[in-house]
């Protein structure tokens, strides 16, 4: 692990090494889309994602970029419905639903409670909606929105990682315990739910990157999520490009991720699944890039291993 004696990484200094927030529209969501999913079930199947535009999350996570396209002020009430009632307009019909906001769906200055009724009469037609929240956002307003529900609620929680003294670097305002008590209340309450897990957060090795998304997955299925996502670090933040160029970070490599969804579909302790999003990233070699993302999707939607691709870049 990389020393950093001269850096204080806290909301200051990440928000100072920003640069602008792209424009956006209170009344639309700034992204939407399908993409297939493997189901607790096993079969594979389309999901609708919303990215729904609204306040800039409190947290000021190390390497979140989310708040590129959020507002500064809390959005009006109707909005968030109009901006699903906008996308849902331009989406096939399907019967899964991601509402990403960029930050928690439980935070009130994102997603006022009082459009919660409206939201849910949206979206009744959907068997699943997934949102996802900050652990210590997790509280009785789970609940409250999960009774206006017909669709069963799923949420999805940042761990990123359990190396101790990184999650404190990464500015993620939350402890392990934090996480652990979300799940169980989630768990108690019959609300299941996913952990986001970083694979080489800052200050790590490509080797150390590794071993922690490992022990990352072991330590969420233990608290009891049904489902882990591992998402590969990048930078286009500002305060990861400064760690970049001072050589705190650097990306992990695609065949790092092929080890730790490897790991995780072997564990069988639930789906695991890697971010596909622009592996090209995160490869050096073009001869194999593609035959790299395809394997990876495939053991995304099989939850199997698949042969190892060979390439001489390995
Ligand atoms: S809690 Fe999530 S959305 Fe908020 S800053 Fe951290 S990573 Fe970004
Ligand atoms: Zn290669």
């Amino acid at each position: 692990m990389s020393e950093n004696p001269e850096l204080v990484i806290n909301d200051r200094w990440i928000v100072s090494n920003r640069g602008r927030k792209n424009s956006v529209d209170p009344q639309k969501p700034y992204a939407w889309l399908v993409e297939k999913e493997r189901s607790i079930s096993g079969e594979i199947e389309d999901i609708a994602i919303i990215f729904l535009t609204n306040r800039e999350c409190p947290f000021r996570c190390l390497m979140c970029d989310l708040w590129k396209n959020t507002t500064d002020e809390s959005v009006p009430a109707g909005a968030i419905p109009n901006q699903i009632k906008w996308a849902l307009n331009h989406l096939p019909e399907v019967k899964h639903l991601k509402l990403y906001n960029s930050g928690s769906f439980f935070d009130g200055r994102a997603i006022p409670e009082e459009d919660y009724k409206k939201i849910a009469s949206l979206v009744s037609n959907f068997e699943t909606v997934i949102v996802e929240s900050h652990p210590r956002l997790i509280n009785e307003k789970c609940l409250l929105f999960r009774d206006m529900l017909k669709p069963e609620l799923q949420v999805v929680l940042g761990l990123e990682t359990v190396h101790t003294e990184i999650l404190r670097k990464l500015n993620k305002q939350m402890t392990l315990e934090d996480f652990r008590n979300s799940v169980s209340y989630l768990t108690q309450h019959r609300i299941p739910s996913r952990a986001f897990i970083l694979l080489r957060p800052p200050f790590l090795t490509e080797s150390e990157g590794i071993y922690w998304a490992e022990r990352s997955i072991d330590f969420a299925f233990s608290a009891g999520v049904e489902c882990c996502t591992v998402i590969p670090v990048r930078a286009g933040n500002g305060a990861m490009d400064l760690l970049l160029g001072k050589g705190h970070f650097a990306p992990p490599d695609i065949h790092s991720l092929e080890t730790v969804l490897e790991y995780g579909i072997k564990l069988n302790a639930g789906r695991v699944f890697a971010d596909v999003w622009d592996l090209g990233l995160f490869s050096s070699c073009n001869k194999c890039i593609d035959q790299r993302t395809n394997r990876l999707i495939a053991m995304n939607l099989s939850q199997d291993i698949i042969s190892r691709i060979e390439c001489t870049c390995d």
